[in-house]
């Protein structure tokens, strides 16, 4: 409708795919627990990066993403927040287990920034009100809070021990694993961890890991994954070779992206 047209328009915004979410302008249209609204207000975000407002609602909404959209848009949190609740929503979790949500990055810097900032909103987890599919639900009896455990994070990269990444997943398991894609390998073959319990699969900067040569990495961990999880891919350009791969690991994607595209 217009109003849709109007704010894709402001924002310089561009969206292919059939029965796309519209976008939400405010994080309380997200759906998402008051446990992790507040932790977004305590961080003094105000309002949704121009990507959050449409890709947050479209992650939500079960569908996979091509994100395109430059350095600095934010878009780090438009696929940690939508992670974060698919965790959230799973029937029961299962100690000792292999992550849930994974996350392929290019470098070890941006993997221990995907790490910081997923630990920063994981803090929400044992928070959430346990009312099961729910998540509009603000928070209201005592009683409705259940325990839930933590929501457990670790990032894996080349240069630094294997041995220590080993044992830090190793013990109890997590649900959130970032990596770069060698080393996730590695961690695998070591039996330090698995893609069993992946359901939702985020590859940041394609591009970049197409650039360091990561490409066979990439795609043979892609082929390990269950075909029926949610699959996030976001890049800062969009050259055919990363095009060609964005359709191969993704469903029925829906298309977004911000400005021009390279
Ligand atoms: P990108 O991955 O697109 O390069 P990042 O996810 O690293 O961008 O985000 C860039 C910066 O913007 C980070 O410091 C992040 O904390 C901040 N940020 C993310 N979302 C918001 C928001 N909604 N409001 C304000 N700052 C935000
Ligand atoms: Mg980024």
């Amino acid at each position: 409708d217009e109003r849709v047209k109007e704010i894709r328009r402001e924002l310089d915004m561009h969206v292919s795919g059939a029965d796309v979410a519209k976008p939400c302008i405010s994080f309380a249209h997200f759906g998402f627990d008051e446990a992790l609204l507040n932790v977004i207000i305590k961080h003094g975000y105000s309002e949704p990066t121009g990507i959050q407002k449409q890709a947050v609602p479209v992650a939500m909404s079960g569908r996979d993403i091509i994100g395109i959209a430059k350095t600095g848009s934010g878009k780090t949190a438009a696929f940690i927040w939508p992670m974060l609740i698919h965790i959230m929503d799973q029937e029961e979790l299962q100690k000792g287990e292999g992550p849930i949500g994974l996350i392929l990055a290019p470098t070890r810097e941006l993997a221990s920034q995907i790490y910081t900032e997923a630990k920063k909103f994981a803090k929400s987890y044992g928070l959430r009100n346990g009312i099961k599919n729910d998540a509009h639900t603000t928070l209201s009896a005592p009683s409705q809070i259940l325990a839930l455990p933590k929501c457990r994070v670790a990032a894996v990269y080349g240069g630094a021990s294997k041995m220590d990444q080993f044992k830090e997943l190793r013990p109890g398991g997590i649900e959130i694993l970032v990596g770069t894609p060698g080393r996730l390998i590695d961690m695998v073959k070591m039996k330090a961890t698995n893609f069993r319990r992946v359901s939702f699969l985020v590859l940041d900067e394609a591009d970049r890991m197409f650039d360091l040569g990561f490409e066979p990495q990439v795609r043979s961990i892609c082929d390990n994954i269950r075909p029926d999880r949610q699959t996030l891919l976001f890049s800062a350009t969009f050259p055919k070779k990363v095009e060609i791969l964005a359709r191969e690991v993704t469903t029925e994607p829906v298309r977004i992206s911000i400005g021009s595209v390279g």
